[in-house]
């Protein structure tokens, strides 16, 4: 059967934008307002020739109200589960947070390859802002834009690389 690929990380990163990146059509809803979207929402992508489902793990969340690092933190606990490979996406504007240490600790433990991206990253002269992340212990931040689609191409090249 396919792969499973499960976009993991805190609200507001733009779990829901590179989805929709990555399957080609606007399906999740993307929102200034963190925790919008409702569910986990599945679909299926193709990159040279390999199928896979793709998972925006941003639902069932109501983190508008709840414990944030929590309920992240439960996500990542079943995209770990049912998933083959995890994106692992990070925010380069906003910097390293607490949340991210959390996710990324429970990331180190699992034997799943885990990609680490750092998203908003429009400006490839500015990558300085990057150096934080390689203190999760996940490797090289991947650079991307899912806004404008800068290096997803990248990104997907080294996707199914590890599928
Ligand atoms: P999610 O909560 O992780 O699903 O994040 P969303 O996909 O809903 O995006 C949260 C916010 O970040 C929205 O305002 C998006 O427009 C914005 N965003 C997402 N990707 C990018 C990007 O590549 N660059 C910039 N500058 N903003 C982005
Ligand atoms: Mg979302």
């Amino acid at each position: 059967s396919k792969p499973i690929v499960a976009i993991v990380g805190r609200p507001n990163v733009g779990k829901s934008t590179l989805f929709n990146r990555l399957v080609g059509s606007r399906i999740a809803i993307v929102e200034d307002k963190p925790g919008i979207t409702r569910d986990r929402l599945y679909q299926d992508a193709e990159w040279a020739g390999r199928v896979f489902t793709l998972v925006d793990t941003g639902g069932l969340d109501f983190v508008e109200s709840g414990d944030i690092p929590r309920q992240v933190r439960r996500q990542v606990e079943l995209a770990i589960e049912e998933a083959d490979v995890v994106l692992f996406l990070v925010d380069a504007r906003a910097g390293l947070t607490s949340t991210d240490e959390d996710v990324a600790a429970l990331l180190r433990r699992t034997s799943k390859p885990v990609l680490l991206v750092a998203n908003k990253v429009e400006n490839f002269q500015r990558t300085g802002q990057l150096v934080d992340f390689f203190r999760l212990g996940l490797g090289e931040p991947i650079p991307i834009s899912a806004a404008q689609g800068m290096n997803t191409g990248d990104l997907l090249d080294r996707l199914v690389s590890v599928l």
